[in-house]
């Protein structure tokens, strides 16, 4: 079992998980024209499901894997899929964003169709 980024995290990218993970084992793909979208990835065999980065996401676009909601669903082998390229991919480097208010974290929710209720 891991954590698991979804799609709510595209185009956001803050990078608050990967500032609470002890293990380093928060992803970021090399170079734009990766063929992934644009968001990180939880390593599944290197997450100690310390649940750190769960509450820190600002997005709220992380879930333990048996929670993922049906929408996101794809997100579960996306994240699995990494530790078969792992030459593409290096440990997401922290950068200090701006945390969202509430109703832009409601907007990103709207634009993938999901509602947290
Ligand atoms: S904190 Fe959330 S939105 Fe930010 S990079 Fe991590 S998973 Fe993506
Ligand atoms: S649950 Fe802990 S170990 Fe796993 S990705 Fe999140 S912060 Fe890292």
């Amino acid at each position: 079992m891991a954590y698991i980024i979804t799609a709510l995290c595209v185009d956001c990218k803050d990078t608050a998980c990967a500032d609470v993970c002890p293990v380093e084992c928060i992803y970021e793909a090399k170079g734009p024209d990766s063929g992934v979208p644009n968001q990180l990835f939880i390593h599944p065999d290197e997450c100690i499901d310390c649940t750190n980065c769960e509450p820190a996401c600002p997005w709220k676009a992380i879930f333990e894997e048996d929670e993922v909601p049906a929408l996101f669903s794809s997100a579960i082998e996306l994240n699995k899929s990494i530790a078969d390229d792992i030459g593409n991919y290096s440990v997401a480097k922290v950068i200090k964003g701006h945390s969202p208010t509430a109703e832009q974290v409601e907007d990103n929710f709207k634009k993938h169709g999901y509602s947290a209720n």
